[in-house]
């Protein structure tokens, strides 16, 4: 059954004639979604402009409250949230609930967290006070990739929400299902109609259509780089808030005093996790030279010690992205004996299984583009110098990962790292809500999560005031 859009707090049936197929990689499991059309894209904007100004009149503290029983909710039914996310993405099972389980965290966090938003008081000589307010930027634009749903939009959303901002939601075409779900939570709580909508359809169209509307004050958007450019260049025009989540070409730097077991764990967790479809995902290996021998051992030991990669792994989530890499593969084909562990030939109901290359040139297109798949490159290094500027030899600055025993050393190592967020001795799935997340250079623009979550999401308007 064609899936329905939603605007006004109800499901309606979509204007457009059009309609997408979404296959789940990993069942023969098909949804039928709506290319959405200008018509309901005007329908779901003047529910949004309705939905901000009734949401005027709820305080943080009835904000507080919705977001609260929102995280219950998604934390209750995060086994149903999960299958979704599976069917829609292709992850593992197991990985699925862990993701919605730490959503439902986040949802509690911007919940608990929202007096961050109360007014703050000055006061200066001569009598003179003032007031720092903070208020919702309007009708928000939330378009979510696909490769980690659920996470993404709870990344964003309770953080719009908590800032008495109204939304609209447009999925990634190949993904849609877990979020569907949420809508369905969304509308069972106390907010007023119009503060949530949801529309599908490709980016190319409804997308753009979107975000260069003059009624949309504000874009979230978490995708590729080269989408997030044009976003910079369609918002243009009204001068629309932006916050820009994008792509990553991200290191793992291991020194000579790391404990090489446990660094190579760290290291196939964050390559290999989401089968490398992450955007924090750490795809270059910057090694000291001096442990190289040891590291690689080890490394081949431990991958060739699982046997099937298949249950830890799901495929590549859409058969776009599973071409793209081997396209990328096959074009690097003259540096195949650079290959130390994986098998470039194997093509299989779209897995694919770590590849771990050595001793590539720095240009080489592994080490420069993100390839998001589960593909590592081994850079060496002899000093720190050449570690750092190794890691920061790209245009992203999303993420890093450095092992090693010195934590003082390594702190100062990760402050010379231009990236958003770095993790020592630790694999790039530890995560909290506490932390603002977002990138360096063409990795984004603007905070998620984290106090400055809210603060994305928000105006600023300072008051000055004298009797
Ligand atoms: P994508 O850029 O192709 O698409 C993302 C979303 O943008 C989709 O909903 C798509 O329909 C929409 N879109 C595409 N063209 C558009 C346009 N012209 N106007 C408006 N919307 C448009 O990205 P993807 O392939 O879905 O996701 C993978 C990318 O997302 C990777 O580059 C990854 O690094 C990035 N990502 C970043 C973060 C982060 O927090 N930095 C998190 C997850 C994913």
């Amino acid at each position: 059954m064609l899936k329905k859009i939603f605007y006004n707090n109800f499901w309606h049936k979509s204007f457009s004639k059009k309609k997408y197929i979404n296959t789940s990689p990993i069942k023969k499991n098909t949804e039928y979604y709506p290319e959405c059309s200008s018509k309901d894209l005007s329908k779901v904007i003047n529910s949004a402009c309705i939905g901000l100004s009734n949401f005027s009149d709820y305080d943080l503290i009835q904000r507080s409250q919705i977001l609260k029983s929102i995280s219950i909710q998604i934390r209750k039914k995060y086994k149903i949230i999960a299958k979704l996310e599976s069917l829609d993405t292709g992850k593992k099972i197991k990985d699925a609930q862990n993701e919605i389980l730490y959503a439902s965290k986040i949802w509690n966090y911007a919940s608990e967290e929202i007096n961050t938003l109360k007014p703050v008081d000055k006061k200066f000589g001569n009598g003179i006070k003032a007031k720092i307010i903070f208020e919702p930027v309007g009708c928000v634009a939330l378009i979510t990739p696909w490769n980690y749903p659920f996470i993404v939009i709870s990344e964003r959303l309770p953080f719009i929400l908590a800032a008495g901002n109204s939304v609209i939601i447009k999925p990634s075409e190949y993904a849609s299902r877990s979020i569907t779900y949420l809508v369905n939570i969304l509308k069972e709580q106390n907010l007023p109609d119009g503060v949530i909508n949801l529309l599908y359809g490709s980016g190319k169209k409804i997308g753009r259509k979107l975000v260069s509307n003059k009624k949309i004050n504000m874009i979230s958007f978490t995708g590729s780089t080269i989408v997030g450019k044009k976003i910079i260049n369609l918002s243009s025009g009204g001068v629309k808030r932006l916050s820009l989540e994008l792509g990553g070409k991200n290191s793992i730097i291991v020194m000579s005093d790391a404990n090489i077991k446990k660094a190579v764990d760290i290291t196939i967790n964050s390559f290999c996790s989401n089968s490398g479809q992450a955007c924090v995902a750490t795809s270059k290996l910057v090694l000291d030279k001096k442990i190289k021998t040891a590291f690689i051992k080890e490394l081949k030991k431990k991958l060739h010690s699982i046997k099937d990669f298949k249950k830890i792994l799901g495929p590549i989530t859409t058969s776009f992205q599973f071409k793209r890499i081997h396209k990328i593969l096959k074009k690097n084909s003259m540096y195949n004996e650079n290959v130390i562990f994986g098998d470039l030939t194997k093509k299989k109901n779209n897995y694919i299984f770590p590849i771990v290359y050595d001793n590539l040139p720095l240009n080489n297109i592994i080490n420069q583009e993100e390839i998001f798949g589960p593909i590592l490159s081994i850079i060496t290094f002899e000093n720190e110098n050449e570690a750092i500027n190794i890691a920061n030899n790209t245009n992203y600055g999303l993420s890093a990962v450095i092992c090693s025993k010195n934590i003082n050393y390594a702190l100062d190592i990760s402050k010379k790292i231009n990236s958003g967020r770095i993790w020592i001795n630790q694999s790039i799935l530890k995560n909290f809500p506490d932390l603002p997340i977002g990138g360096y250079k063409e990795s984004g623009l603007n905070r998620e999560c984290g106090t400055e979550g809210f603060k994305t999401y928000s105006e600023i308007k300072s008051i000055i005031l004298k009797k």
